[in-house]
């Protein structure tokens, strides 16, 4: 069974909103294994929702279509379904007094015009929606006579077409299907070409489970999924795929699905009991928020301070380039960690000038604590909207890989 997913709205060509619904779909039915081929996006437009309406149930044996269900003129949806399927609009009476009712409970007498949305093709199941006006639509669209497509028109307000999915289009598809279950796993320290080599075969197209790699702001995704007829199968495929994934790539991994680098730091802290304060001059700060925004900052991220280079030169302290040296590093990490009476400290640098002519920058990282006062020098990367989060995620890595072997 193959699947397409049909989006109609004049808002969503326009590009006033974006067309969340059909993302939000294949991923559901790609969790109950059925691919999906093609995703379209019409305008309320007659000729346009025909014409896709046709092509869908020519091509696809299930068609899922969000939107054009309102009770308003250029709501299409419904009286399209009925000509395809060569039927009338007939009333349906439980879904009048259900829509009555709904507008009765909220104090307001129904507009005649919304009993156009109790009205459904001819032999098709309305698909009731508890929290909003609009029914959905069950039908068969017949292709060549013989075989047919499944049509579910479903509201597109996204709420409504979620609770819909869930309770009233997804037990009537087929049975017997696969079952898919996913694991992310993070990795930081080396580029998405080198975590891939190391993994070798692993990361093979067609493979089951399959490990694809993603890459955002420095931090390697391996995105697993594991494809099988029951749940406790790809339970047991994916532990297969950790257990090797793991054994190849060690300590680079920190976490698994929502982690991120420095939660599980922070984390890592909180059950030591031990804290970390940070001084940055080097990532505007983001440094700091990072640690600020983790689960675990209340416990153990003593502070940050946010140092701004100007103030230096104005003491007589010397230039920037004094400032983006090993030993600057240190010290500012040393005085941090004096200052807040944590556990350690982290500490950037601000960036080098650009040097050379691919003007490369760079700055120094530093880590303090009882028995560790260590830097080295960072790499700044061209494109600055990755540059913080790295030097951050990598003063963050420093921390945890000596937290590693103080275990
Ligand atoms: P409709 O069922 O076409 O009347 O849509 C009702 C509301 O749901 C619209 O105002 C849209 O803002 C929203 N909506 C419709 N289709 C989508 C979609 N594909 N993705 C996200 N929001 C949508
Ligand atoms: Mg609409």
């Amino acid at each position: 069974m193959n699947a397409e997913i049909i989006a109609i709205g004049s808002e969503l060509t326009s590009g006033a909103k974006l067309d969340t619904n059909s993302q939000w779909l294949s991923v559901e039915l790609s969790e109950i294994g059925i691919p999906v081929k093609y995703h379209s996006t019409m305008a309320d437009d007659r000729d346009a929702m025909l014409e896709v309406f046709r092509t869908a149930a020519n091509r696809s044996d299930l068609v899922l279509v969000t939107g054009g269900l309102g009770p308003t003129l250029d709501d299409l949806t419904r009286e399209l379904l009925a000509e395809l399927t060569g039927t009338e609009l007939v009333l349906d009476e439980p879904s009048l007094a259900f829509i009555r009712d709904m507008f009765e409970k909220r104090g307001r007498v129904m507009p005649e015009r919304n009993d156009i949305q109790a009205k459904f093709p001819a032999g098709s199941t309305p698909l009731p929606n508890p929290i909003g006006t609009a029914p959905g639509i069950w039908c068969e669209v017949s292709r060549d006579g013989r075989t047919s497509a499944l049509f579910a028109a479903m509201p597109g307000v996204p709420s409504e077409m979620k609770r819909m999915f869930a309770e009233q289009v997804r037990p009537r598809l087929p049975g017997g299907q696969q079952v898919i279950r996913r694991l992310d796993i993070h990795c930081f320290g080396q580029g998405e070409s080198a975590i891939e080599e190391m993994l070798g075969d692993l990361t093979a197209r067609g493979r089951n489970p399959e490990v694809g790699i993603t890459a955002s702001k420095a931090t390697i995704t391996l995105r697993i999924a594991a494809q099988a007829d029951s749940i406790d199968a790809c339970n047991r495929m994916l532990a297969e795929s950790r257990q090797q994934i793991c054994a190849t790539l060690g300590d680079l991994i920190f976490g698994e699905q929502s982690e991120t680098l420095e939660g599980t730091v922070l984390k890592r802290l909180a059950e030591r009991g031990q804290t970390v304060a940070i001084v940055d001059a080097g990532t505007f700060g983001l440094i700091c928020q990072m640690a600020a925004a983790t689960p675990h900052s209340a416990t153990s991220f003593s502070g940050g301070t946010v140092v701004g280079t100007a103030l230096k030169y104005q003491a007589g302290s010397g230039t920037q380039a004094d400032l983006v040296t090993e030993q600057s590093a240190r010290q500012m990490a040393i005085e941090c960690r004096e200052s807040f009476g944590s556990s350690f400290a982290l500490a950037i640098t601000p960036y080098s000038e650009p040097d050379g002519d691919d003007g490369l920058r760079k700055c120094y990282l530093a880590l303090a604590g009882p028995d560790i006062c260590a830097a080295h020098e960072h790499q700044i990367l061209n494109d600055m909207s990755i540059a913080g989060p790295r030097a951050a995620k990598t003063a963050f890595n420093m921390l945890r890989r000596h937290l590693l072997t103080r275990e």
